[in-house]
């Protein structure tokens, strides 16, 4: 077994699933573990789906299993992880004591249709996505990749102090991987927490050893409850959820800024309604908050809230709300991102110590749990010249960022308790 990392890549690419739905992509990195000689940890030692808002129905489910199976992916580990959810969990010890790691990668796609003009380079090389509307926009093809590529590496070479778990995160995009994994203590016994992110708008070759300043986010669901009645004949019967819900969008939409911390809102969808001549009964809204500082946070969120339920009160409607997805903001320890960006710049890299993460990424709760119980923490930044933005369907990262993102990883771990880097 040879792991071809660029090949492994183009392969995720090709073959993108939507949040907790990754059956295809997680059984290739199961089976792939297995013939680098490990023993893939998946199922309910390594997740919990029992509380996942939204998780995929057995419909969808199936559907993924079907995608896997018909795609090439192994029969048995793909039935086991249908059955069992999609984190997987490669654990590897080094040859001598030293510091337990963990590193996170996310696996995950989008649901955006895929560019497919000849000069968007895996529209030109063969691997689009094969999915209608469903997209790696986000380089966690490459990030799995990475993964498995640094796990044949420490196999077949474990001269590395301490150990290294890698996790196979699912569903990153709308936070509810993190939360998934978390109760099941995979991350309790960690003293080094890494988690890395490719792109973010940086050159290849440019490395940022840490990162801060990301923002905590809540997801939420609104479903508002009305009811329906004869547009003409008895309009006055009716209470409009639809017109609650529009109500809400601008409610939301029109939360303060905050003077103490940065902060973002948006209403990503609303339906609702029966038909053009009923009074709409029902209606449903996605929303976020997000902010730099965890209170702010909490702070933004229950105005969210509130503006969505006296919205629906104006209108005589109920509303629910529900909290679908989030995570904390993250802070790297200086120390470690030193390490990384000494590191990266020994490999040849432009590196900065600690630079701003602009996004959010929920690895945050990983790193905040180790953080919690007495470790340290890191997110790196890897450089991969994504010409156009995350998330967005011409999105895609230089193929040469995945080998000086196994090397970092590589002689990071291979050099920890070394004073002296080289
Ligand atoms: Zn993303
Ligand atoms: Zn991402």
């Amino acid at each position: 077994m040879n792991v071809d990392i660029i090949a492994l890549r183009r392969e995720f690419h090709q073959h993108p699933e939507p949040a907790f739905c990754e059956i295809r992509t997680a059984a290739r990195i199961a089976q792939t573990l297995e013939a680098i000689g490990i023993e893939p940890q998946t199922g309910d030692a390594v997740i919990d789906t029992s509380g996942v808002v939204d998780y995929p129905t057995e419909i969808a489910l199936e559907a993924a299993a079907d995608f896997a199976v018909r795609t090439g992916a192994d029969a048995g580990w793909t039935t086991r992880i249908r059955q069992s959810g999609t984190a997987v969990i490669a654990d590897l010890p080094g040859d001598r004591p030293g510091p337990r790691w963990g590193l996170r990668v996310d696996i995950d796609a989008l649901p955006i249709q895929e560019s497919t003009e000849p000069d968007h380079f895996p529209a030109g090389n063969g691997f689009v996505s094969s999915v209608s509307d469903v997209m790696h926009a986000c380089g966690h093809d490459g990030h799995a990749a990475i993964g498995l590529k640094l796990a044949e590496r420490l196999v077949q070479d474990p001269m590395f102090p301490g150990s290294l778990r890698i996790i196979f995160q699912p569903a990153e995009e709308g936070g509810r991987g993190a939360r998934s994994m978390i109760g099941t203590g995979v991350v309790d016994e960690i003293d080094h927490m890494l988690a890395i992110h490719l792109g973010l708008d940086l050159p290849t070759g440019h490395v940022v050893g840490g990162s801060s300043g990301s923002f905590a986010t809540t997801k939420l669901r609104a479903r508002f409850a009305g009811a329906a009645a004869h547009a003409a004949a008895s309009p006055q019967e009716g209470r409009n959820a639809l017109a609650a819900a529009a109500a809400a969008t601008l409610a939301v939409l029109a939360q303060p800024r905050f003077s103490t911390a940065d902060t973002r809102v948006n209403v990503g969808t609303l339906h609702g309604g029966e038909s053009v001549n009923i009074i709409p009964s029902w209606a449903e809204l996605t929303a976020e908050g997000r902010a730099v500082d965890d209170a702010v946070m909490a702070d933004l969120c229950q105005r969210i809230v509130r503006s969505i339920e006296n919205s629906a009160a104006a209108f005589d409607c109920g509303a629910e709300v529900i909290e679908t997805g989030g995570c904390p903001t993250m802070a790297s320890d200086h120390a470690l991102a030193e390490r990384v960006s000494q590191i990266a710049a020994s490999l040849g890299a432009t590196t900065e110590v600690l630079g701003k993460m602009s996004g959010t990424d929920d690895a945050s709760l990983f790193m905040r749990r180790v953080t919690e119980r007495g470790g340290v923490a890191d997110y790196i930044q890897i450089g991969a010249g994504n010409r156009h933005p995350h998330h967005s369907p011409r999105f895609d990262i230089e193929e040469s960022s995945l080998d000086l993102g196994v090397a970092l990883l590589e002689k990071l771990l291979r050099t920890a308790g070394d004073q002296a880097l080289l």
